[in-house]
């Protein structure tokens, strides 16, 4: 075994083993890490299930944030979320926490693991937006059968997320951004994505960028997945495409994950604490020690991270020391045998495979101020005003027309579920109780004030009608910040 090469810094980092298997193959990652003599300060700490049964429902105690805060650099095993305990994932308390906004989940074809499309070269990274889009989690019922929860994505969240991606394939050496988006149909939120990234590729110009939506993304990953090399994506799409991706090669056993923040970055295996297999000494360690690699050059210890990379594919590629999940017919290793080779095959090369000359990532600086973007000018001119109500539309038409008479505000048209119903457009609509009702100021200068919206819902509630929210249609330099209704003309 040879040490690898490194800095002779120390460097502190926040250990969490997590549940189920977590703390096995935490063991086996601190033992590789430790052997390539890297100097790193490990500050062991809870987090995840355990700490919720005992009582503390984010399942992540005090200690262990201040320990986080402290070193700002975190590697944790899987954390889980027992039924019954805690309502919210101690994972993504994590992350939203320390505003962990980036994920960055690589996918890689690695040699001598079999699979439907080993051999393909596969070589490519998700980096998904980590934070905003529909995983904020705010959801209300708007009548009991009707649901909703809120899709934000804002121009800071797209700029970090698309700035990542840039810097990210520019610090790996990689040639191409895909940023794939469901701009097409959300022109608002999943286009503010598609519309940053356009505005920031220019200054990357060694970088070729290309945008693709991302149903066609995963129709292109599943039948030509080596044509990808980055791509930048939002929170919801992100999540299936990375799992998508990590099925494409090996496996979960296989797939390592790195958080990224502007203060503090978090590396982690993609799988969870597999409780079946947890405390039999069989779990694979790879994805965990792989997340480790990651975490050593965003240390700054790149030999290190070449040395353990190169170390895995030699003990992949030779097969003779596997574990169970990917062993095939031939003997399964253990954990610990399997960290032992590993370790055993320092200074190593793969025949097939090298592991990449990294560069550091050059993490955006993206202001902190709340506000990125200002209008130079904008107005309200009505407003959308959501309405319970269990009859027909033309019903619900009539009687809104008759209590906006005289009025500073007109009803332009409802819809049901984004589609137009009143006036009819014709068509066979199913409607549910929740109506969207667009009405727009009725004043010469077409602005529609403050007073003029209370007076609107003050005469909506005494018709007997209940609303559940409004949105204000807001002109921003003279576009409009609302989408059409399906067939409003
Ligand atoms: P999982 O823990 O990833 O396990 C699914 C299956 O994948 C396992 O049963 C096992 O398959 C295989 N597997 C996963 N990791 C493996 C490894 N290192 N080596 C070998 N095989 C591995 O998914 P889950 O069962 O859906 O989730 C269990 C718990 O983990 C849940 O509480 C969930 O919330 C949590 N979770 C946490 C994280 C996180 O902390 N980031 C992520 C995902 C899930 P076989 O049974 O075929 O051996």
């Amino acid at each position: 075994m040879a040490h690898a090469q490194h800095t002779g810094k120390t460097h502190r980092v926040t250990l969490i083993g997590g549940d189920g298997i977590g703390p096995e193959v935490a063991r086996a990652t601190r033992k590789v890490v430790d052997a390539t003599g890297v100097r790193i300060e490990w500050d062991e700490m809870e987090a995840g299930g355990e700490v919720m049964k005992r009582g503390l429902a984010t399942g992540v105690p005090k200690a262990t944030i201040d320990s986080i805060t402290a070193t700002r650099c975190v590697l944790k095993g899987p954390l889980e979320t027992p039924v019954g305990y805690g309502e919210k994932s101690a994972n993504v308390t994590l992350r939203k926490m320390f505003e962990l906004y980036g994920n960055i989940r690589p996918c890689k074809d690695l040699p001598g693991v079999p699979g439907p499309f080993a051999g393909r070269k596969i070589d490519l990274v998700v980096v998904r937006e980590n934070v905003e889009d529909l995983y904020a989690g705010i959801e209300h019922m708007q009548t009991p059968g009707v649901a909703q929860c809120l899709k934000i994505i804002t121009r800071k969240g797209c700029e970090k997320i698309v700035r990542l991606g840039f810097e990210l394939a520019r610090a790996e050496g990689r040639r191409k951004v895909h940023v794939a988006t469901k701009a097409n149909i959300m022109k608002m939120t999943e286009g503010l994505l598609k519309k940053t990234a356009e505005d920031i590729a220019p200054s990357y110009a060694d970088i070729a960028h290309e945008h693709i939506i991302i149903d066609n993304c995963a129709h292109q990953l599943v039948r030509y997945p080596e044509q990808f090399d980055v791509i930048v994506t939002t929170n919801m799409n992100g999540d299936i495409i990375s799992d998508l991706t990590s099925g494409l090669t090996g496996g979960l056993g296989l797939a390592p994950s790195a958080n990224v923040g502007n203060e503090c970055v978090m590396f982690e295996a993609v799988h969870g604490s597999a409780p079946t297999i947890a405390g039999k000494d069989i779990a694979n360690p790879t994805a965990m020690i792989l997340s480790a690699v990651m975490m050593l050059r965003h240390l700054g210890e790149f030999a290190a991270a070449a040395t353990v990379e190169n170390a895995i594919y030699v003990t992949l590629e030779e097969g003779r020391v596997l574990t169970i999940d990917i062993a095939g017919d031939a003997e399964p290793a253990s954990t610990t045998r399997f960290t032992e080779a590993i370790i055993h095959n320092f200074g190593r090369k793969s025949s097939k495979m090298e592991a990449r000359a990294y560069k550091p990532i050059n993490l955006p600086h993206v202001p902190t101020t709340p506000v990125l973007v200002e209008a130079k000018a904008r107005r309200t001119i009505g407003a959308d005003v959501f309405v319970e109500f269990a009859g027909g539309p033309d019903e619900l038409g009539r009687k809104l027309e008759k209590l906006a008479a005289g009025s500073p505000a007109k009803l332009k048209m409802i819809s049901n579920r984004g589609t137009q119903v009143y006036p009819s457009q014709g068509g066979i609509t199913d409607c549910v109780d929740q109506y969207r009702c667009r009405f727009l100021s009725a004043s010469p200068d077409g602005v529609m004030a403050d007073p003029g919206l209370i007076d609107l819902l003050q005469r909506v509630a005494a018709a007997g009608l209940r609303w559940m929210h409004i949105e204000k249609l807001e002109e921003l330099d003279g576009k409009p910040g609302y989408t059409k209704a399906q067939g409003e003309e």
